[in-house]
Parts: structure tokens; C-alpha cells; sequence
């Protein structure tokens, strides 16, 4: 499989590295290591990272001078659970600094945790950071009235339920939403990419539905935008701002530990923007999700 994937990578950068820059070279080079069919963590943890030394060193011509292009390997575009897999931590935990889901809401303490700098490579994930923060809100929303983390007596989960029809009946009325529902197939939910945006696009709308804050909701909005920009990002103003979020939600909804994934980026996204070796946008997944389909129908 490496093989297959290597010599597909190697012709990619033969064609193209002559006029495509630095970082679209290494954009292509990441597209086509996608991690095929099965499910994605356990082929991560099956397989063990990449190496640099699968690729070959690339040679080309460029005004009748011979020029050897190395190539070094980062996994910039995987989601959380190919992070979890490839560092050996449960999916309730920080893959960073190991905070466990109950640790989450202690900002101060979280911060003081020794972290796993060399995991910084993984970098933010734009876009599942998108999906991961609108789910967070969504199940903070159906927890407000009974203001629990772990739903157990018969009453709380009939309140629970009632909330969470009536949110997603919401959504399907006032937005054209259809927010939570299981996918046809039986893998993952119809929370995607654009449920999340459009959730982040309109927060006071957003904020009325779920009847969650909407100032959270924007400064959560600013922080996704800033991210997926493609812009450099200003790291000590993201990590003022981020801190300042997560304080805002723990303060706010005490009863509900921030996930791992909202944790990655309030508490450590700022240094992770810090170590990229592009902007954080750049190294967007989209190019790596629109491989999916054709991934899966190799049936590789
Ligand atoms: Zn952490």
C-alpha cells in the first residue's frame, strides 16, 4: 500500500514541483498520503506514522541546474482520532498535555500540565475544529435545564430527550438544519462542515435555537474564522482571546467538561499555531476530505 501511495506522491511532485511553491507542494504531498478505507484510527495505529524516508528525493531541472528536492513528512491534516491513535491516548483525553475529560475545566490547571510539544505537528484541524465546537454547544444546549455532564435518572433523560427534539426541530424550521440526526449507513451524524458554519454564521440565530450564549458562540466563531483563514495568525493575541473563551464557558457551564477537542484548541492552539511551519489555514483538511470518496471506493 505504501508502495501504491509513494510512487503516486513521488509523480505528483515530479510534474509539479517546478512551479508550485514551497507550500503547495507540500499540501499535494499530504492530499495524497490520506489514510485509506477502514476506519482511520485503527489504521493509524495499525500502521505507525509515515516516514520521510518512503519518499525519494526529487530532481529536477531548473535553468540547466540539477536541483535535489528533499522532502520531510508532517501529518498536519488528520482528525482527533487519528491524533489519539498515532499518540496512544483514549479519545477522553488531551493528546497534549494527557488532561483527562474531568481536569478539562480547570483552565489554570490545564495550563500547568507538561505538554507533548513533538504532537504540536498534528496542528488545529479547521475543519473538524468547526464540527467539534457546534457539537459542543449543541449538547451544552440539551443539557440546560437539567445542567448535568452525565444524564443517569429516568427524569433527566426524559428531559434531555424532550430538549433535544425540541432543538433539532429548531434547527429544521428556523435554519433548514437537520442538526444530530444519525447518518444513512450507520456512520457518524449529519453534523458536518456546513452545519457547523452556518451555525458560527448566524449566532444570534444560533444562540435563540439552543438558547446557549451568543457572545460565547461568536467569540468561538472568531477564533474558527481566524483559523481557517489562511492568515497569519497574531499567537499571543489567539491565546488571550482563547483563554479568555474557555473561561467564559467553564464559568458559564460548569456541569459540562469542555472535550478534548475544544480543550486542543482554547488551551494549546495558540502554541500549536506557533510551531506550523505555514499558517494554520494552509494546512486545512478540505483537500484531504474532498479524497475521501474516492479513498473509501478504492476499497484500498
Ligand atoms: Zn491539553
Amino acid at each position: 500500500m505504501w508502495k501504491q501511495n509513494h510512487r503516486v506522491k513521488s509523480d505528483v511532485l515530479r510534474n509539479y514541483s517546478d512551479w508550485l511553491s514551497y507550500k503547495e507542494v507540500v499540501t499535494l504531498s499530504l492530499e495524497t498520503l490520506s489514510l485509506p478505507s477502514e476506519k482511520e484510527e485503527v489504521k493509524a495505529s495499525k500502521r505507525g506514522r509515515p516516514t520521510a524516508d518512503m519518499l525519494k528525493c526529487t530532481e529536477y531541472l531548473r535553468s540547466g541546474q540539477k536541483i535535489n528536492v528533499e522532502h520531510k513528512l508532517q501529518l498536519t491534516m488528520v482528525d482527533g482520532k487519528v491524533c489519539n491513535a498515532l499518540s496512544q491516548t483514549s479519545s477522553a483525553k488531551c493528546y497534549i498535555c494527557q488532561a483527562k475529560s474531568k481536569e478539562m475545566n480547570d483552565i489554570d490547571k490545564c495550563l500547568q500540565k507538561a505538554v507533548h510539544k513533538e504532537h504540536y505537528e498534528f496542528g488545529l484541524s479547521p475543519l473538524h475544529s468547526y464540527i467539534r465546537f457546534f457539537e459542543y454547544f449543541i449538547h451544552v444546549s440539551y443539557r440546560l435545564d437539567i445542567k448535568k455532564w452525565q444524564i443517569r435518572s429516568a427524569e433527566d433523560k426524559t428531559q434531555f430527550m424532550e430538549k433535544k427534539i425540541q432543538v433539532r426541530n429548531k434547527f429544521r424550521s428556523e435554519m433548514g438544519l437537520i442538526v444530530d440526526m444519525p447518518k444513512t449507513g450507520g456512520s457518524g451524524t449529519s453534523n458536518d462542515g456546513n452545519t457547523a458554519r452556518r451555525f458560527f454564521n448566524n449566532a444570534g440565530l444560533a444562540s435563540q435555537i439552543t438558547g446557549v450564549d451568543e457572545e460565547l458562540i461568536l467569540r468561538c466563531a472568531a477564533l474558527l474564522q481566524a483559523m481557517s483563514s489562511g492568515y497569519k495568525i497574531n499567537a499571543d493575541k489567539f491565546k488571550q482571546f482563547a483563554l479568555e473563551t474557555a473561561k467564559g464557558l467553564v464559568e458559564k457551564y460548569p456541569w459540562f467538561y469542555l472535550p478534548p477537542s475544544v480543550h486542543k484548541i482554547l488551551v494549546h492552539g495558540s502554541e500549536v499555531i506557533e510551531s506550523a511551519i505555514i499558517s494554520i489555514g494552509e494546512l486545512s483538511e478540505e483537500a484531504a476530505e474532498a479524497k475521501n470518496k474516492d479513498i473509501k471506493s478504492s476499497g484500498t
